[in-house]
């Protein structure tokens, strides 16, 4: 064949709806080994943060890619010379028709305690079908999913139409400083990319593998900490003072606490409570099909909030944490103070719901200071190519699977790219079940297995293909 009547070929596919097919089909198992061998070599890469070291991981990403022959930068030495920190971006190029589909991770991990852990968190040790290391399910493996995936692509001739964008960012676990830094100075890098995916969603599987649904997180809720004072006169606690600010606190904290904050329904969500709907039965079914009708019930109401994760991803939510008055009995405080982790609604107007806080505390000696400014709000659209192409891969799988939208209520690096205008999604191509996960995610004996990396090195690769 011609090029120009192979490209008529492969156009004439994809209107088809037909994936591109690859010149040369990947051996898979081949595959699943060198992707284990290199996730062990990339754990082996100390990453702990603080302080990073990202360099040393953006030099390893490099050595590979260069190898490959696949176009990389290792970028912002200079701006995380301290941390001895980087950034790395490759890209493999398409025609150019589409536009382009960006993978990111974060390189650096959290702190491990070897005292913890059956094997040394540093060593990549397989043992038992699984490799163990920090890092290991948070997220360099869906980083070596990525690089393995575009590398596959690359050697099997795949045609691609959109451009694959590989980044690996420093320091998302203390600041988020590398995605900051990326967007920052590199917007130039981004400007033709449509889709991004990253960290930010689980697959609902349970201990023996079997997947209930697959997680598209297309939307988060928006960090926004709030410092409570109120001052008063210091005096000796044996004579009551109405200059006392701990009582003033105390009176505007509970207000604040017994606060139902109104019930609202976003797109993402609304789409999850109606796919999972079908896993009830009865009343409960019903009202998960239709969430906003059902918040209106008081039984149903009572039932959906009473689910600690249901409530926080239906509402602005508000935990008293921190609390401070005098740190001696008989002693009235010069002030009191108090700390709020206020977690917005993605479409949240944050001026609006502060002034409404404000009303609730009721008392304008109580002053109010924020300690952290929310992120640009992240709700990316469901009706794309990739979230089609997700729900095809997965289908292929798991014939009738799920693939949903639940909303995550902590935070990622996402909302700094979505700034850009980028449709970003969390997608996690393993099935890590949750007793793994709460296990070893932050805490000991993180492990995958390779049967997972196998599995999600291939979804991914599907992915990618059906998205062209
Ligand atoms: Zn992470």
């Amino acid at each position: 064949m011609t090029r120009r009547s192979s490209l008529a070929l492969a156009l004439s596919l994809v209107a088809l709806g037909q994936p591109l097919a690859a010149q040369q089909p990947v051996d898979w198992a081949k595959l699943k080994e060198e992707t284990t061998q290199v996730l062990a070599d990339y754990i082996r890469v100390n990453t702990t943060n603080p302080p990073g070291n990202e360099l040393d991981a953006a030099m390893f990403l490099k050595r590979i890619c260069d190898r490959e022959g696949i176009e990389n930068q290792v970028l912002d030495t200079v701006a995380f010379r301290a941390r001895h920190g980087a950034n790395f971006y490759a890209r493999l190029r398409g025609d150019g028709s589409k536009k382009a589909i960006a993978l990111v991770h974060h390189m650096d991990v959290v702190p491990a305690a070897p005292a913890f852990w059956s094997v040394d968190p540093f060593a990549g040790t397989i043992k038992d079908g699984y490799l163990y290391g920090r890092g290991s399910i948070d997220m360099k493996d869906q980083g070596i999913a990525h690089l393995m995936a575009m590398i596959a692509i690359k050697r099997s001739g795949l045609p691609l139409t959109r451009d694959i964008v590989f980044i690996g960012n420093a320091d998302e676990e203390l600041n988020s400083s590398g995605g900051l830094e990326f967007v920052k100075s590199h917007a130039d890098l981004l400007k033709d990319v449509e889709f991004l995916m990253t960290e930010g969603a689980d697959n609902q599987v349970d201990a023996s593998g079997k997947v209930a649904w697959y997680s598209v997180g297309v939307a988060e809720k928006r960090t926004f900490w709030q410092k409570l004072s109120v001052k008063g006169t210091p005096s000796h606690g044996s004579r009551p003072t109405k200059l006392n600010p701990v009582p003033k606190l105390v009176a505007a904290l509970d207000r604040i606490a017994k606060w139902e904050t109104p019930l609202h329904v976003t797109p993402g969500v609304d789409k999850y409570f109606r796919d999972i709907s079908v896993t009830y039965a009865g009343d409960q079914r019903r009202w998960l099909s239709n969430v906003k009708v059902a918040v209106k019930n008081a039984r149903a109401r009572e039932w959906i909030t009473s689910n600690v994760y249901w409530n926080s991803i239906l509402r602005n939510s508000i935990s008293l944490t921190a609390l401070q008055g005098s740190n001696k009995t008989n002693v009235i405080p010069p002030e009191a103070t108090a700390e709020l982790d206020i977690r917005l609604l993605p479409d949240t107007d944050v001026p609006t719901f502060l002034a409404e806080l404000k009303k609730v505390a009721g008392d304008t000696a109580v002053h109010f200071e924020t300690l952290l400014q929310p992120k640009t709000p992240l709700e990316s659209p469901i009706d794309t190519d990739l979230f089609r192409a997700i729900e095809r891969a997965a289908r292929e799988r798991d014939p009738g699977v799920m693939v949903t939208t639940p909303m995550l209520t902590a935070a990622t690096d996402r909302p700094t790219y979505r700034r850009l205008g980028i449709v970003t999604y969390g997608f996690d191509p393993f099935k890590v079940p949750p007793a793994e996960s709460q296990r070893g995610m932050h805490g000991n004996d993180e492990r995958i297995s390779l049967e997972n990396l196998g599995f999600g090195v291939r979804f991914l690769y599907d992915v990618l293909r059906y998205a062209q």
